[in-house]
């Protein structure tokens, strides 16, 4: 980067700037040529580093924490959680809905179905007053659908036999076993 890529002429002045991973290098040479260069084509990389993090299940702080000891310039933790709230979370809503209605689709057709389901509470160390409800169609392991509850509303039974089972979308299952785990 010690010459113009114009001209050839001696730069004299050189510019680095970040947009969170998108390193920018201005180049001015002694003839005034201004010459522009940037690490990535396009300044989506960013939502994709944070898409990685977040579909691999890491945390900003780790993630972070390993770009500082190779130093990699990634987003603002701030940005990070705005790209999430923004793009990846409706980005993930909207595919599951689809996914949803697809498997549900595909279980009207079947004359028996076996679902099943279980339950996840928040993390260790925490109270559990949330968890996380969810039926999965047992062949093809797909989440047939999934609900936010209260801990006390949670199943306690070992296995229990439930017909119809009402889904969203004023869709029902018919003939339709259950089993579900002690939570
Ligand atoms: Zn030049």
């Amino acid at each position: 980067m010690g010459r113009c890529l114009q001209c050839g002429d001696v730069v004299h002045q050189i510019t680095k700037t970040h947009t969170g991973s998108l390193l920018t290098v201005s180049l001015l040479c002694d003839t005034g040529h201004t010459t522009v260069w940037n690490s990535q084509q396009h300044p989506e990389g960013n939502v994709m580093l944070c898409a990685a993090v977040l579909f691999a299940g890491a945390t900003y702080s780790r993630f972070h924490q390993i770009c500082q000891f190779i130093g990699l310039q990634v987003p603002s933790q701030r940005t990070f959680f705005r790209i999430q709230e923004n793009f990846l979370y409706p980005a993930v809503h909207r595919a599951w809905l689809t996914e949803k209605d697809r498997t549900q689709e595909e279980l009207q057709t079947d004359k028996d179905v076996c679902l099943i389901g279980d339950a996840r509470c928040d993390s260790p160390g925490y109270s559990a007053k949330y968890s996380t409800y969810i039926l999965m169609h047992s062949p093809s392991n797909k989440i047939v659908d999934f609900e936010v509850v209260q801990v006390s509303e949670v199943p306690v039974h070992s296995l229990c036999i439930i017909w119809p089972i009402p889904l969203h979308g004023g869709k029902d299952l018919r003939k339709r076993l259950v089993l579900t785990t002690q939570n």
